[in-house]
């Protein structure tokens, strides 16, 4: 059976995470793992090159959002007794950055949820999809009861 030593729990912050935390805490005690936790925040539509010259690019409204984000992990990572060092707040695209940050970090495990702040409107959501299609590693997808 496979020991997990690294276990990565990805957050999107939605009214279903609690559920997803649970049960990566309860597979961190079971295989005495660590355990981290990231967010990713994705990048404002502000930013986005499509909107041509008309806007600036606004780093300080981003900055502002990574602090909200930081604050808000940190709560989180506080409930499961997660250390400073392994909250990780990241900018990018969602599916890309947990495969990445997974990677960089040699994580054995990664758990999602099956869905996210879109609520449950297909079988999977494109991020738990797309994780598990592209990790070098196991994915945990939790099976989200609509809340
Ligand atoms: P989705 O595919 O968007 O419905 O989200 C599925 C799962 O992917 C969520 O339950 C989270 O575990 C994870 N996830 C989605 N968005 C993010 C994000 N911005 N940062 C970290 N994890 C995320």
């Amino acid at each position: 059976m496979a020991n997990y030593r690294k276990i990565l729990l990805a957050t999107d912050f939605s009214e279903f995470s609690s559920q997803t935390a649970g049960r990566a805490a309860l597979m961190a005690e079971r295989f005495g793992s660590e355990l981290s936790l990231l967010h990713v925040v994705e990048p404002l539509p502000m930013t986005d090159p499509v909107y041509g010259g008309i806007f600036p690019l606004d780093f300080d409204l981003t900055g502002q959002l990574l602090e909200a984000a930081q604050a808000r992990l940190a709560k989180m990572a506080e409930s499961l007794g997660i250390p400073k060092d392994l909250q990780w707040v990241e900018v990018g695209n969602p599916k890309a950055e947990i495969v990445r940050v997974a990677s960089e970090k040699a994580v054995d495990l990664i758990v999602i949820g099956t869905h996210g702040r879109h609520g449950i409107a297909v079988l999977l959501g494109s991020t738990a999809s797309s994780v598990i299609h592209h990790a070098g590693c196991d994915v945990l997808t939790v099976r989200l009861k609509d809340v």
